[in-house]
């Protein structure tokens, strides 16, 4: 399996029926599973036996899937949760604790900006937020002695900036720590992040992956690369007894290519509990079944969207990692050879009311606070999630008040350009 070619995997791997097994991935819908003795239990509790024995903590449709994720990204070691924000707080608190500091780009999306700014500052882990596109020395200063881990966005939602993962690698190994990259929008069909560096990868399942607006969702994989053990006194989790386990030290007893989603799974599922429910790790898989055919007509839909607004008239400003001009376009060469994402950025002449006056003209695309759905979707933040902020406050928030984020969907290009001459026409 691990010699097939991308699009293979996203049908086959994770999951290989026996003789006369159903041939889709299983639904079991069972927070329990039975056995016959307590000690066959007591093993499973002591980590000295694989099975499943309480859906919190692991399930058969969750893992199958993972395993298909995992294979997607080239890890080792893979889990589910039940949202991408629920992934990005794992990522994080499984290997930073109170009093301990995570280097993290500016460009990263709105929600994951306020989990670690505020609700992570509460738990005392705090975050210096760097320019992606700070210079080598820039980034090496904000490093600090307690620094446990660095976080960015393959591709940032919605500023559209490309991560420069080889230099974020470089300088998170140079501090003996490991790069989280959060691959949402690239999806490993465009981008694989372990291939450049990246220590772990995050996913907010709910975008490309599922696809089709069906069930919220995360994923986490590890590359098991990153060796823990040269570091025992920075990650003390992993490379010393966990007493709340059982005294199991998770390097040990599953190596390193087992050990970081071991924990996660064993320490904070088990006392978070944010699993998605089998129904929605089947609903993943089928929207996984199908993401190399949607990411390359997301991809040239976009395209083409971006190109058909760079030369209206009544469009101010477009941001497109695609588009040659793109201030990341020479990063997307490098990391996105095939397709960036379906996402595309704009400003509409006039400003706020032109925006409004837009979207208002729309036919096609829904108003929907949501991006990377098989159906194009469009939002204008100045008058919906950010309406209550004046133009000067949200020019500080960097968000224009004349941004349009426009997710381009899998329709027919002509109609979705058919669609933005109209509302254009009308602004
Ligand atoms: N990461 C990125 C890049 C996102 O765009 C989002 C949501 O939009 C998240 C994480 C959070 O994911 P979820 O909404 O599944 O919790």
């Amino acid at each position: 399996m691990d010699q097939t070619r991308i699009a293979t995997k996203c049908l086959h791997a994770g999951y290989v029926p026996g003789n006369g097994e159903p041939r889709n991935i299983p639904i079991v819908q069972s927070t329990t599973f039975r056995y016959a003795t307590g000690e066959q239990m007591g093993a499973l509790f002591d980590l000295e036996a694989s099975g499943y024995f309480y859906t919190r903590l692991q399930n058969p449709t969750n893992d199958r899937v993972a395993a298909k994720i995992c294979a997607l990204e080239g890890g080792t070691a893979a889990m589910l949760t039940a949202s991408g924000q629920a992934a990005s707080f794992y990522a994080i608190f499984n290997i930073v604790s109170c009093g301990e500091h995570v280097v993290c780009s500016s460009s990263i999306y709105g929600g994951t900006y306020n989990l670690f700014a505020v609700t992570m500052k509460r738990m005392g882990i705090s975050f210096t937020f760097v320019d992606p596109a700070c210079t080598p020395q820039e980034l090496d200063y904000a490093f600090r002695p307690e620094t446990r881990a660095v976080f960015g966005e393959t591709i940032a939602n919605p500023a559209l900036t490309v991560l420069d993962i080889e230099k974020f690698a470089q300088a998170a190994h140079a501090h003996g720590v490991p790069l989280i990259v959060d691959n949402t929008f690239a999806t490993p069909v465009n981008c694989r992040p372990f291939a450049w560096g990246a220590d772990i990868v995050t996913h907010s399942t709910t975008k490309y992956m599922d696809g089709h607006a069906n069930a919220v969702g995360g994923a986490i994989v590890d590359s098991g690369r990153f060796d823990w053990t040269r570091y025992p006194d920075k990650f003390p989790g992993l490379c010393t007894p966990d007493e709340s386990y059982h005294g199991v030290t998770y390097t040990e007893r599953f190596g390193l290519e087992g050990a970081y989603i071991t924990k996660a799974t064993a320490q904070l599922m088990r006392d978070l509990g944010s699993i998605p429910s089998p129904q929605n790790a089947y609903y993943l898989n089928i929207g996984l079944e199908t993401l190399p055919l949607r990411m390359a007509r997301h991809c040239s839909n976009a395209q083409a969207a971006a190109e058909f607004l760079q030369q209206h008239p009544k469009v101010a400003w477009v941001r497109y990692p695609g588009l040659p001009g793109d201030a990341c376009h020479a990063l997307a060469e490098k990391y996105l050879p095939q397709g960036s994402c379906g996402v595309v950025s704009f400003g509409v002449q006039g400003g706020r009311e032109a925006a409004s006056r837009f979207m208002a003209g729309l036919e096609l695309a829904s108003i929907a606070t949501h991006v990377a759905d098989a159906k194009t979707c469009v939002l204008h933040p100045a008058s919906t999630t950010h309406r209550q902020m004046s133009d000067g406050e949200l020019s500080a928030a960097g968000v224009a008040p004349d941004l349009v984020r426009l997710s381009v969907g899998i329709e027919d290009p002509a109609d979705i350009l058919a669609d933005l001459e109209r509302a254009l026409g009308g602004v």
